[in-house]
């Protein structure tokens, strides 16, 4: 799908971010339509209720806010053991060292540089400290979790952010806005230049 390594599928439901977005008939629609690595971001308030339809879905990945899981080893495990790759997301305002205790049922950490519920806006420069203090409890643990970035990534922000440790880019209105191709070639080029 036009250069890209994964889907990322922002799902939204108007209550703990502001927009509604879809559910997990979309996932299973994406599915049927890409072998791609389905990487599912649920921005969704009591996100346990609904894991297992979006397993079900087929999602590679499944990534839960720590804002959101009063029970987040649980709500992990329980991910891994419907076969999805487990992973947590930070808003901006969430620290890294939250999810110490939890590392080594993480698959996927994904550091939000926006606050989450809508596109198109800037990236929080606070952000790329959070991303190295996520290489570093990388390196403290030795787990082998993936570092993802998610909000305001594109051609002047993707080398900052893979410079900062970040090995995942999630770009909306960078990718989407005129050929897909093109824009996902020059986001490889800016994370390769730094
Ligand atoms: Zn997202």
């Amino acid at each position: 799908m036009g250069g890209a390594d994964l889907i990322h599928c922002d799902v939204m439901d108007g209550q703990f971010v502001p927009n509604l977005t879809f559910g997990s008939g979309v996932v299973a629609a994406l599915r049927e339509a890409t072998r791609l690595p389905l990487d599912v971001h649920l921005m969704i308030l009591q996100p346990e209720l609904s894991l297992k339809f979006y397993a079900a879905a087929g999602a590679t990945i499944i990534t839960v806010h720590q804002e959101t899981c009063p029970h987040l080893h649980r709500t992990l495990m329980e991910i891994r053991r419907m076969g999805a790759q487990a992973g947590v997301a930070l808003n901006p305002s969430t620290p890294v060292a939250m999810i110490e205790p939890v590392a080594e049922e993480i698959d996927l950490l994904l550091i939000m540089t926006v606050s989450p519920g809508f596109g198109g806006q800037r990236f929080i420069k606070a952000g790329l400290r959070k991303i190295e203090a996520a290489r570093a409890l990388r390196e403290k643990t030795g787990v082998s979790f993936s570092i993802e970035v998610d909000g305001g990534i594109d051609t002047t922000t993707a080398g900052r952010v893979v410079a900062a440790g970040a090995d995942t880019l999630v770009a909306g209105t960078a990718v989407f806005a005129g050929s897909i191709v093109d824009n996902i070639r020059a986001l490889r080029q800016a994370s390769q230049a730094c």
